[in-house]
């Protein structure tokens, strides 16, 4: 008895002396960033532009892992239920931490207590675009063209509760009309798709558009933004090809699973500034059409309002614009 109360004495000394060690030499080996999507897409794209800097910073490489499906639920999942020691991070999104609760009734996160949130990487604006052979020009024509043709329309997402089938669905809930989906693992494969022509169009993230519009390879109806980006000055808002109602922006965001030691924390949300403040990192972002978050704007106290607004924000209008689909298919 005598024994083994020494020894779990001795046992609860080193622990906590063992933990503070770990955590003053954070981080001492890679860091692995969880992307839930597909490589090539908006989010990977941000992650590996923001991981490659504060890599830097940490002194450690941020490895990018694709664990995709479910609409991004799955990998946000797995970076949730990991261990909260800053070796597993994530870049979740307006989908992950916005939408995706008022879609997965059985979700095994909640975006608002399940997280500890480092900081807001991009805002991204959301883009109407179209195969090149699309026959409708303009987002006018392509309202009529979806009324008429519905179902045989096709529209290409990354998976329910993700940004382009949200920003979709929210399309359709305005002009009341519903079309085909084509479920991807990532936009980046989507818009592969897209550009040789075997799906008609999707409602995506900035970021891995402007090269394929200005290639020509693809065709961007509008911009759901009050004002054009200055990535793509030629592409007319919502506002200004008739469909002013259509208003939606994402975001990507860095997240770490909850209880993420402070001091670690500190750390991350250092790293993630540090690079946000890079010239050369924001060069890349901005050729990307992303937006920048101001010094408040990426704290992780403002990351968790916006989380919190965004599942309030979308929660009702997701429910409402999928009972209206369900009930449009079902007078067919
Ligand atoms: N843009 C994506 C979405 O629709 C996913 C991705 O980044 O591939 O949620």
């Amino acid at each position: 008895m005598k024994r083994l109360s020494l020894a779990a004495a001795l046992a609860l000394a080193t622990i906590p002396i063992a933990g503070a060690q770990a955590q003053a030499t954070y981080p001492d080996r890679q860091i692995s960033m969880i992307v839930p999507f597909a490589a090539g897409g908006p989010t990977d794209i941000i992650a590996r532009i923001v991981g490659e800097h504060m890599g830097k910073t940490l002194g450690q490489s941020i490895i990018v892992e694709n664990v995709a499906g479910a609409g991004g639920t799955t990998g946000i999942t797995r970076a949730a239920q990991s261990r909260p020691d800053g070796y597993t991070i994530m870049m979740g999104h307006m989908g992950t931490h916005g939408a995706a609760p008022a879609l997965y009734p059985n979700i095994k996160y909640d975006p608002a207590k399940d997280f500890t949130p480092i900081g807001l990487a991009a805002g991204t604006p959301i883009l109407i675009v179209t195969k090149k052979a699309f026959p409708a020009k303009t987002l006018k024509e392509f309202v009529d063209y979806v009324k008429a043709n519905g179902t045989k329309v096709n529209e290409a997402h990354a998976g329910v509760g993700s940004v382009s089938h949200t920003s979709c669905t929210l399309l359709h809930s305005i002009i009341g009309t519903k079309t085909a989906r084509v479920t991807y693992r990532g936009t980046g494969p989507a818009l592969n798709d897209l550009v040789g022509g075997q799906v008609d169009y999707g409602c995506d993230q900035i970021v891995n558009l402007v090269s394929q519009i200005n290639a020509g390879n693809i065709t961007a109806l509008a911009i759901a933004t009050p004002e054009r980006s200055p990535a793509l000055p030629n592409v007319p808002t919502t506002k200004e090809a008739g469909l002013p109602d259509y208003q939606v922006s994402a975001w990507n965001a860095v997240f770490a699973p909850k209880t993420l030691p402070a001091d670690v924390t500190a750390k991350l949300v250092g790293a993630l500034d540090k690079a946000l403040d890079d010239e050369g990192t924001r060069k890349r972002l901005l050729e990307l059409g992303s937006v920048i978050p101001d010094k408040a704007g990426r704290s992780p106290a403002a990351l968790q309002k916006l989380v919190e607004s965004e599942v309030a924000r979308w929660t009702p209008v997701l429910k409402a614009a999928m009972a209206a689909e369900q009930a449009a298919g079902e007078k067919k």
